[in-house]
């Protein structure tokens, strides 16, 4: 079988705070596309206390990576779930390891990935960025105290993402450096890598990805 042509099937890449959730988000509202966060079904899953939830939840509320095969699990079960149809990614993969076996997955039902894009910014823009963040616990929106404060209404479910304390958010970006920005090169060797200016306003931001990625 050929693997289907024009489908949008994407990786978002980028530092935690570089606003792949809130990009992610707004193209699922704007074309229909899947977001299927590991981050946010982890997360789910430390909510509702089980066993997997368990395991990862130390890891997690440390800055540090999860485990690979339990991260795996999710991500195989949301991409069967959706059927692989349409979707971005958004934090997996993270490791060069996660990536291949991302690759055989996609291989063994004869599509592929259409593009990688690397979101863009320095890190003092996302140490400030992360430390301002809040997040509505129950539907996952991310929050910003000064730029996109969150609405009176929602008081009782916003929270500080225990990531989000300074010594975590520092551990995470050592780890995205170390472990994750590898994959720039991964996927630039495989002419997929979409880089943009994560900088800019979230509606810039939204323009680059949907010109570059011809979204319409
Ligand atoms: P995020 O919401 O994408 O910032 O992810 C929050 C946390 O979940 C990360 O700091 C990791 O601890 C964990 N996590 C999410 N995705 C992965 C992944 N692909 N591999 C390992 N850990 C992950």
């Amino acid at each position: 079988m050929a693997p289907e042509k024009g489908a949008h099937r994407i990786v978002f890449l980028g530092p935690p705070g570089s606003g792949k959730g809130t990009q992610a988000r707004l193209l699922m509202s704007q074309f229909g596309l899947e977001h299927i966060s590991t981050g946010a079904m982890l997360r789910s899953e430390i909510e509702s206390g089980t066993p997997l939830g368990l395991q990862a939840q130390g890891y997690i509320e440390n800055g540090q990576l999860a485990p690979d095969q339990l991260v795996r699990t999710l991500a195989e079960k949301a991409l069967k779930t959706h059927d692989c149809q349409q979707f971005i990614l958004d934090g997996y993969p993270r490791t060069v390891q996660q990536a291949i076996w991302l690759c055989e997955f996609m291989d063994s039902r004869s599509i592929t990935i259409s593009a990688a894009v690397n979101f863009i910014i320095d890190r003092e823009e996302v140490v400030a960025r992360l430390s301002q963040r809040r997040i509505n616990y129950r539907t996952g929106e991310n929050f910003h105290l000064s730029d996109k404060p969150p609405p009176q209404d929602q008081s009782e479910y916003i929270i500080t993402r225990k990531d989000d304390q300074p010594d975590a958010i520092r551990k995470r970006l050592n780890i995205y450096h170390e472990r994750t920005h590898p994959l720039v090169d991964y996927y630039s060797d495989k002419k997929l890598l979409v880089p943009v200016d994560a900088k800019a306003s979230f509606t810039e931001v939204n323009e680059q990805i949907c010109n570059l990625l011809k979204l319409e």
